[in-house]
């Protein structure tokens, strides 16, 4: 099997105004290879949205190697970028983003029409199959604000497969809608993935559509901590206990990193230096007892 996707010593700077800087990237290693149906999970804020972005073409790394479908798009130019992206990758969001102004079938054409690869008949006839395929035959000429949330997500999914993508980067694909309406795109997606053996990477906070995947990819922190498959049949305790275990460490870790920064505020503003030890301390407590708590369960 080749990959699909590449990502070699992945690193992201985000810089901000003055001195201040966000890693949202520390290294990055991973490789997913064709027809895989990866999810990717990790507390708020650990880089999922971003290494998404940078497998999209949305973003360039601040260091390291991105190779999608073989192509090296580490440092394209914008111009090409944007190519790259209407003809390899399609995108699902977390709130469908459709355009509220157009049918569903007008906002499944729209990246036809804008590739110019397809007479305006043909994207038309393409578009009413994709949407037969994700079983909205029925409401081609609804407006987005007419359809349900499942019914809005599988419009958008139709429409990321409109210029035959290889690869589908969901970014928390099922987050704004219900465990059966979350279920139903999940098994939508395993269908398209299996039938159309189309790469699908997304990310989930929900144990339940990250055991519907092929490979859980859990991020902490800017990293990959690890990779695992979701078990079949009985969920996976001890691993998800480890999991929390090692999240609960890193936000102590990170607590006692900050409590060394405070320390500048000592002189000046001791009441504000005060309140801030109260206020970490008060956490660490909490993050103790869950900790003691988990030793319990495991
Ligand atoms: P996740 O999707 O896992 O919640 P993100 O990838 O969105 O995390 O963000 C990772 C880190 O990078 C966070 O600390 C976030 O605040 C920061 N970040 C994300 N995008 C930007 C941006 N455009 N500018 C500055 N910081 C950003
Ligand atoms: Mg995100």
């Amino acid at each position: 099997m080749s990959s699909a996707i590449e990502l070699y010593d992945i690193t992201k700077v985000y810089d901000l105004s003055g001195t201040a800087k966000v890693e949202a990237l520390r290294g990055v290693d991973l490789k997913i290879e064709k027809g895989e149906l990866v999810s990717i999970m990790g507390p708020s804020g650990c880089g999922k949205s971003t290494l998404l972005n940078i497998i999209g073409g949305l973003d360039n790394p601040t260091k390291g190697r991105v190779i999608v479908d073989g192509i090296n798009i580490t440092s394209m130019h914008e111009v090409k970028l944007a190519t790259f992206r209407s003809e390899r990758v399609g995108f699902v969001f977390q709130f469908f983003n459709l355009v509220p102004t157009l049918t569903a079938l007008e906002n499944v054409k729209l990246p036809m029409d804008l590739g110019e690869k397809l007479p305006l008949e043909k994207s038309k006839e393409r578009a009413t199959k994709l949407l037969n395929l994700v079983r909205l035959g029925e409401r081609l000429h609804h407006m987005p604000n007419q359809l349900s949330g499942g019914q809005q997500q599988r419009v958008a999914i139709a429409r990321a497969l409109a210029n035959d993508p290889s690869i589908v980067i969901a970014d928390e694909p099922t987050g704004s809608l219900d465990s059966k309406g979350g279920a139903e795109i999940m098994q939508l997606i395993q269908h398209l993935n299996k039938t159309m053996n189309k790469t699908f990477i997304l990310v989930t906070h929900d144990p339940n559509v990250a055991k519907m995947t092929h490979r859980v990819v859990h991020m902490l922190d800017g990293q990959v901590l690890e990779t695992t498959q979701p078990s079949k049949g009985e969920p996976d305790v001890k691993g998800a206990l480890e999991a929390q275990r090692e999240i609960l460490l890193a936000e102590m870790e990170w607590l006692k990193k900050a409590l060394l920064l405070e320390e500048v505020r000592i002189e000046k503003e001791p009441q504000a230096y005060n309140d801030a030890v109260t206020e970490y301390a008060k956490r660490w407590k909490q993050l103790k007892r869950s900790l003691r708590d988990l030793r319990l369960e495991a």
